[in-house]
């Protein structure tokens, strides 16, 4: 079997992510609500969403940003009611922001059989996972995942088809062996597409609104949406068996309208 390039994302593909944050908002709107009491839980978290994705264009996946878009809601429903602001309400909030980043974290279901199984098929295995180094590196080290990437590790803070070319470069691959499996429509699907690598797109339990765009790419190869990590190897192997085959069938159909074609001239002659 052909061995395949196969680059997974960790947050909400290998690892549990966004339950984190929704745990986190879910307390700082409960907060806020007691602040702000004319202003609903709904109001509260659309705000914080919009501030904090303003932040990710602006300055990429870093984690500080998180913290500091509860930072600026609070600001933004002082402005609003005219409550004034205090230092402590501010401190408050950061550090409820930062706890996200010390929450252990948990490995999806099925994560290490099906890096083991992948690994022991004789696959190269790579992580793109897009954040800080500290945080990223922090969730790596806990998930024990060098067992299964060694050094084969990318950390990115604009994780986006820029990253993913320097990476396909740095790493010499063969498009047509070389797969990109995420839970991000925008950060994994579309730049593997524009690529034109292999995709799979595993749904997350809880999609971040930031994960969600229209794919409009036209895949060159193999795109499949699967709907457990431990569904992946099988996807693999059929589209690598399937390729076999198709490969196989060409090059004796070329071969069979070659000697037609030859009968065909000698009868002529
Ligand atoms: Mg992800």
């Amino acid at each position: 079997m052909q061995k395949q390039n196969i680059l997974f994302n960790l947050d909400d593909t290998l690892a549990y992510c966004n339950r984190y944050f929704n745990q986190v908002i879910g307390e700082f709107a409960d907060q806020m609500t007691i602040w702000f009491d004319s202003i609903t839980k709904e109001e509260i978290e659309q705000k914080q969403l919009e501030i904090d994705l303003e932040s990710i264009n602006e300055h990429g996946l870093t984690s500080e940003r998180f913290p500091e878009s509860f930072v600026g809601t609070y600001h933004y429903f002082c402005g609003l009611t005219g409550k004034e602001k205090n230092t402590s309400d501010i401190e408050f909030l950061r550090e409820l922001g930062f706890k996200v980043f010390k929450i252990p974290v948990e490995p999806i279901p099925f994560m290490n059989e099906t890096l083991q199984q992948l690994k022991e098929a004789g696959h190269q295995l790579y992580l793109h996972t897009g954040g800080d180094e500290a945080n990223q590196r922090r969730k790596i080290t806990q998930l024990e995942l060098t067992t299964y990437f060694e050094h084969r590790i990318f950390i990115s803070e604009h994780k986006d088809t820029t990253a993913l070319s320097n990476i396909l470069k740095t790493i010499d691959a063969d498009p047509e062996r070389t797969w990109m499996v995420g839970n991000s429509l925008k950060t994994d699907i579309v730049p593997a597409l524009e690529m034109s690598i292999n995709a799979i797109y595993i749904p997350a339990e809880q999609e971040w609104e930031y994960n969600m765009v229209e794919v409009k790419v036209k895949p060159q190869r193999a795109f499949l949406t699967l709907h457990s990590l431990q569904e992946v190897p099988d996807a693999i192997h059929k589209h690598i068996m399937e390729e076999d085959q198709f490969k196989n069938n060409f090059s004796s159909n070329s071969f069979n309208v070659y000697n037609q074609k030859e009968d065909g001239d000698n009868f002529f002659i």
